[in-house]
């Protein structure tokens, strides 16, 4: 239905007076541009509203001097127009900010974007009129706005945060903010300035007005860390790649964590011996791309604070080599936070700057500001006699535009400076519940900020100006998310900005750098790519999350959560699926450990421990193998005798060997993995008899394997767990050994298919219930299931160890290992449960691929240390150091 034709039904236009029009756009920079020219491409009537006095949004206030693009410009750019990219070429690898702006100002000529722009036009208020399903804009400047849809394309980095330190007032010379910069320049020659702030418009502008100034003063409240930019013309790599096939560069980007078509890294700094970690960090500092330099340098440099510490390290290096003044090098040298978790910035001369004569560095931490005077700036140990202060001290960031410029009253007057209270609250980035046809573009909740602003404004554009023209033809004329979908939206927000490093740092990603701001990662950290996906997979599954209304009552809603899985495990699936492999279950016994033992050489093997030794013990009926995994801490050590997972059929002594070495790292206790006794040609019950068997020789050899004395404990993932739980039965009923404790992770403990999960996760989640039918018939007769020695749910469970037992949300096995927890339960045995949200099968064996599970792992860890009778946590730093004094050991030089 046209949206002419919905427009006729209301009664009486909102406001008689009001400028009419389908769409309403706040912003004329790159989101607000695009959103017109897709707008009126797909027949919408549109306007937007910007406060300045021409298009540009960020490009058209940031004036200060070096204010430059840090991200490479031919990436920056439009991509929706072939023709466009070939009109323009960009005359250096970071353009300057008049260049950036020409090139808006070229873009708002081409497509004829002025004519639809009202400048100098600020929205005072924006309200939802629920009888006429349309906002109603009341502005500074001219007639108020009467439109169908409300699109912020205000920018995330658009309001000024105000000095808040005293006295600014009183200065009698000039002020000056980088992010309002006069538009006729500013002349600093002969005079004495202050830059306050040290972020990414401080470092860009320090150099320029340090040759400028007679003098210059830097105030520094927290050091960042600054890559040198290496401008100059577009890296020749770079632009062949653009131009040898434009729309697969583009397309790279868009499927890119970052928006910028770069791999991702897949090896782990443990992996890499130093000089290789050196020589990866040379390169990425001498290509003077900040993209490159967050991604390409080891997998975990952005999830884990070791692989993290070590770019700081180098970071700080380069800083001594340059600051020739060691206690000034000291003092730029960033120390509270990882790097990337607070916006890196790109530099020309930054740290060279404070070799001249003439620059000053304040640090504000030793010395804070007290006052501005009228001459000046006065700190607790000196006093700064000015002629100008430049404040380079940011933005009230991603909300402050959207919430602070103008109140938003939604649906039953809500306000959403109150919805937003605690924080932002957003379905995808894009809306808010109670806000119906709300939209933001690269609004927090979205990846905005932590990606290419260029490919993510395009994303969301396209993304937008569909669902309206898809409104518009199914004849619906309001859409808003629901309660669920939003909240789910929120944990997996939270899911995602766990994994990173983001937590650690206060920065105007959290919202820190404004006094009294609700706390948290604001933009979406899990990355470009899957956020597209998610979004397109909105669509797909019929918008779900969210409720379309249209005339006569008409509805639709597929409510639900578009993410309910981990975002790693999400990662994972969706690759596994990519590949199209053929069931396990149809590869035969051979061939499925054939392309197990392929699948595993291709994962990270884990990292360093203090010994690995291989060895044979005696099992129910022959020699079995197995591998020791001793810590590096000096013994003995409490030993654990591990089973490994694989349906009775896959596996062997080395297959969960990421998750011995992570659990002896963490729990500083020896893991002995035993190669049972596999079907089919070993049925039931050889591999249960071959647990009790293996527990037994282990614990009564506990010392030559450098083990205290017994009891030991057990554990087991998968099959693995059935056959920890079957010992810890058999161990009671015949007599030993002694068990402290046992760990089961997504155990088998009956051979009943009827519980829920068992439909629920029947297929897609890698385990399905047909492999583990297959299992089953391999390892089991029918007769024999209900053998506790198979099935332990249906054996007796009282004077069992204490055990912890781990399920996963979206595991086949899920409810049965619940169930067994709640039988021990019951029946007196001291139970700890961990139900892992959004896990699967593998999750916690898959360590350093689902970094999710690491929460899981440390808890897991803290129940065998208590098992044990050992405190619950194992020092990391006592973990590194004794690492580092063993360094020799076997296969460890073999696998770093
Ligand atoms: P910013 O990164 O937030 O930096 C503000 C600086 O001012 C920080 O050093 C901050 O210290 C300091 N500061 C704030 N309030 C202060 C106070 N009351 N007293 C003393 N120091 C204070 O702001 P920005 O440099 O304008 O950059 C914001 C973002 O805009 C960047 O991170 C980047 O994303 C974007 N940007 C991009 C470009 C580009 O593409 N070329 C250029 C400029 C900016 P604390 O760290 O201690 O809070």
């Amino acid at each position: 239905m046209p949206e002419a034709m919905v427009a006729t039904r209301d009664a009486k236009p909102a406001d008689a007076t009001a400028q009419q029009v389908d769409v309403a756009v706040v912003g004329a920079g790159f989101a607000g541009l695009y959103l017109l020219h897709r707008l009126r491409k797909a027949g919408f009537s549109a306007v937007a509203l910007d406060e300045a006095g021409d298009v540009g949004g960020t490009w058209y206030w940031n004036r200060y001097p070096g204010a430059r693009c840090d991200i490479l410009t031919v990436d920056y750019s439009y991509t929706f127009d072939p023709e466009l990219e070939t009109a323009w070429t960009w005359s250096e690898k970071y353009a300057t900010q008049p260049e950036i702006l020409r090139y808006l100002g070229f873009v708002a000529d081409r497509y004829d974007l002025r004519r639809d722009i009202r400048f100098h036009t600020r929205v005072k208020e924006a309200r939802w009129d629920e009888a006429s399903e349309r906002w109603l804009l009341t502005t500074d400047n001219g007639a108020p706005v009467s439109c169908r849809h409300y699109i912020m394309a205000t920018g995330c980095l658009s309001t000024p945060k105000p000095p808040e330190i005293d006295g600014v007032k009183d200065f009698k010379g000039e002020v000056y903010f980088t992010g309002r910069w006069p538009h006729d320049g500013v002349d600093l020659k002969g005079k004495r300035v202050a830059v306050i702030g040290t972020g990414s418009s401080a470092i860009q502008s320090i150099p320029l007005i340090a040759e400028q100034a007679t003098h210059l003063t830097v105030f520094q409240r927290t050091p960042n860390f600054a890559l040198p930019a290496h401008n100059g013309p577009v890296p020749a790599d770079r632009a062949s790649l653009l131009q040898a096939d434009r729309a697969a560069y583009r397309e790279q980007a868009r499927w890119s964590l970052a928006g910028v078509p770069l791999p991702q890294q897949t090896v782990v700094s443990w992996q890499l011996s130093e000089a290789e970690r050196r020589a990866r960090f040379e390169d990425a500092w001498s290509k003077g791309d900040l993209v490159h330099m967050l991604t390409q340098l080891w997998a975990d440099q952005g999830v884990d604070v070791d692989g993290n510490r070590l770019v700081c390290d180098l970071f700080r290096e380069k800083i001594a080599a340059t600051v020739k003044d060691p206690d000034i090098a000291a003092a730029l040298m960033p120390d509270d936070h990882p790097f990337g978790a607070k916006r890196p910035c790109l530099d020309t001369n930054y740290y060279a700057t404070y070799n001249r004569p003439n620059v000053t560095l304040v640090n504000l931490r030793q010395e804070p500001i007290k006052a501005i005077t009228s001459g000046g700036i006065t700190t607790a140990r000196r006093s700064v006699d000015l002629d100008v202060i430049v404040f380079a001290t940011g933005f009230d960031a991603m909300t402050g535009a959207i919430r602070a410029i103008h109140p938003i009253t939604g649906r039953g007057g809500r306000s959403l400076s109150d919805v937003w209270a605690q924080g932002p609250q957003s379905y995808l980035g894009l809306t808010v519940e109670g806000f119906p046809n709300l939209f933001m573009i690269t609004g927090p909740g979205s990846p905005s900020v932590l990606s290419n602003m260029a490919v993510s404004i395009e994303q969301h554009v396209d993304w937008v100006v569909d669902r309206l023209a898809g409104l518009r033809a199914a004849g619906f004329t309001t859409m808003e998310p629901t309660e669920t979908a939003q909240a789910g939206w929120g944990r997996h927000m939270a899911d995602c900005a766990g994994l990173t490093l983001h937590r650690l740092a206060n920065t105007w990603y959290t919202g820190a750098n404004v006094p009294g701001k609700a706390q948290g990662v604001m933009p979406y950290t899990g990355g470009v790519g899957p956020y597209r996906s998610i979004c397109d997979e909105v669509v797909t599954r019929g918008l779900l999350g969210f409720r379309l209304k249209g005339p006569n009552g008409a509805e639709q809603c597929n409510d639900g959560e578009v993410v309910r899985l981990q975002p790693d495990v999400r990662l994972v699936l969706n690759l596994l699926a990519s590949l199209n492999l053929p069931p396990i279950e149809s590869m035969g016994a051979a061939g499925a450990r054939a392309f197990v033992g392929e699948f595993n050489k291709g994962r990270p093997a884990g990292r360093p421990i203090g010994e690995i030794v291989d060895g044979t013990l005696p099992g129910a009926d022959g020699p079995l193998s197995y591998r020791l995994y001793r810590p590096a801490t000096p013994g003995p050590h409490p030993i654990v005798v591990y089973f490994h997972g694989g349906g009775w059929v896959l596996g062997d002594e080395q297959s969960d060997e990421p998750f011995c070495r992570d659990m002896v790292r963490r729990t500083g206790m020896i893991f002995v993995s035993v190669n049972y006794r596999h079907a089919p040609e070993h049925r039931f019950p050889a591999a249960a008899e071959d647990g009790h068997a293996a527990t037994r020789w282990i614990a009564d050899h506990a010392a030559e394997l450098g083990g205290t004395p017994s009891p030991v404990l057990v554990a087991g993932w998968s099959a693995g767990g059935n056959i920890a739980a079957v010992t810890c039965q058999l161990a009671r009923d015949r007599g030993g050994p002694a068990i402290a404790g046992q760990l089961l992770v997504c155990p088998v403990t009956d051979c009943n298919f009827d519980r829920p999960s068992y439909t629920e996760n029947a297929t897609g989640y890698f385990l399905t219930r047909s492999l583990m039918d297959w299992f089953w018939d391999l390892y089991c007769s029918p007769a024999d299931r209900t053998d506790p020695r198979v099935s332990p749910l249906r054996g007796k469970v009282s004077g069992l160890p204490p055990a912890f037992i781990v399920t996963c949300e979206f595991d086949p096995l899920r409810d049965e290992g619940i169930a067994y927890a709640e039988a021990l339960a019951a029946a007196g045995v001291p139970v700890e449960q961990l139900k892992a949200r959004g896990q699967f099968h593998s999750s916690y064996t898959m360590v350093d691929v689902v970094i999710t599970g690491v929460p899981g792992r440390v808890q897991m860890a803290q129940a065998l240390r208590r098992f044990a009778g050992l405190p619950p946590d194992i020092a990391r730093s006592d973990e590194r150091g004794q690492v580092q004094a063993n360094p020799g050991h076997r296969i460890e030089a073999a696998a770093s």
